[in-house]
């Protein structure tokens, strides 16, 4: 129910769930990040409120500056660690707001590839396919455009790559998605509360959208996948 992406310059952990915090008021039922730290994907997930999730990250702390984190509002699959976002596959982890509707065809597809899914919710697919299209011999960017290309339904997506320390791709299509500039650092997130803590300076993301993240800055794509300019606003909040 709540995104937020780091490319930083310091420890992601910590600082995704402060942002995850500020989207508690969207409710949730189940939280969790996933990093690259030196190059390898990791994630903790916890069941319940984000205090669960931040007390399982100083028994079993996570490093890397790079990260992706959720804020869970199931709609397909108990609240549990296993349907707990991030999802996984192999080299790919995903964060999503919505639903998939056309997740069980694609599911189906997979499975008679010879995947296995080890969740109940719709989001796995998003990440099993991505996982599919890197096997394929797809780089991580095209990949994941072309898994947004196979998705139907009202969602937002943070794509992350294991051996890619800066580089999130992120996507809306029906939930808002706000993008923050920050100084060698951007961050995307469900919205600029989100944010707030990191920076004033925010694009939001048009329907339809899907933008390449990396610490030098947003490429934002628009639905024909041209190549477009939104604006950049400095947003006053108080908090
Ligand atoms: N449909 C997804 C799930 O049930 C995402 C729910 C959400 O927006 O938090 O896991």
């Amino acid at each position: 129910c709540g995104i937020i992406g780091i490319l930083g310059e310091h420890s992601a952990a910590p600082l995704m769930v402060e942002a995850l915090r500020r989207l508690e008021y969207r409710g949730y039922d189940s939280a969790g990040i996933a990093t690259v730290h030196d190059g390898v994907l990791g994630r903790r997930r916890a069941v319940g409120k984000l205090g669960a999730l931040a007390d399982l990250l100083v028994v079993d702390p996570i490093q890397g500056r790079s990260g992706i984190g959720h804020t869970r509002w199931a709609t397909h699959g108990k609240p549990t660690v296993a349907n707990a976002h991030p999802h996984r596959s192999g080299p790919v982890a995903v964060v999503h707001n919505g639903i998939i509707e056309n997740f069980r065809e694609l599911r189906a597809e997979l499975e008679g590839k010879g995947h296995t899914f080890v969740t109940e919710t719709d989001t796995e697919t998003v990440a099993v396919l991505c996982a599919q299209n890197l096997a394929d011999g797809l780089p991580p960017i095209e990949a994941a455009v072309a898994t947004l290309k196979r998705l139907e339904g009202a969602f937002a997506l943070c794509f992350l790559f294991e051996g890619e320390d800066d580089l999130i791709v992120a996507a809306r299509r029906g939930s808002p998605l706000a993008i923050g500039h920050g100084e060698g650092e951007m961050f995307v997130g469900s919205d600029a509360l989100a944010l707030a803590p990191f920076t004033r300076r925010i694009t939001y993301l048009n329907d339809g959208d899907h933008v390449v993240l990396t610490r030098a800055g947003a490429e934002i794509f628009d639905t024909d996948g041209a190549a477009t300019d939104r604006p950049t606003k400095t947003v006053a909040l108080d908090n």
